[in-house]
């Protein structure tokens, strides 16, 4: 498995967070936890992809759409482009391997069912 630089940063209220080139998580143990490592691999390959950046720009602005959209949190994060491709994938350990190039562009216009 790939190393990843990762940073333990008790006060964040989200479980894990990708800054290319650190994982940010909230407890030491998650790095044991191999679906949310790998969710946060997924935002890494997503970032260099688009030059790191434009990859946040886009990000806000999604969830800002969606915001609008949806109306609440929740369903705007979960359906950021960039987070359903990661939630559809991150249980899938060899995804990165067989992942192509932006790839998170199958997920526009879809929307993703909140559980
Ligand atoms: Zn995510």
């Amino acid at each position: 498995m790939r190393m990843s630089s990762v940073i333990v940063y008790r006060k964040m209220h989200v479980k894990g967070m990708a800054l290319y080139p650190f994982i940010l998580l909230r407890h030491e143990e998650m790095k044991n936890d191999a679906v949310i490592m790998n969710h946060e691999r997924i935002h890494h390959r997503q970032q260099l992809e688009l030059l790191i950046i434009p990859f946040y720009m886009l990000y806000l602005l999604d969830y800002l759409v969606n915001r609008a959209r949806y109306g609440n949190h929740r369903e705007a994060y979960l359906n950021i482009v960039f987070e359903r491709e990661a939630y559809a994938h991150d249980s899938q350990m060899n995804y990165l391997g067989e992942r192509k190039w932006f790839a998170f562009m199958k997920f526009i216009g879809r929307k993703r069912k909140v559980r």
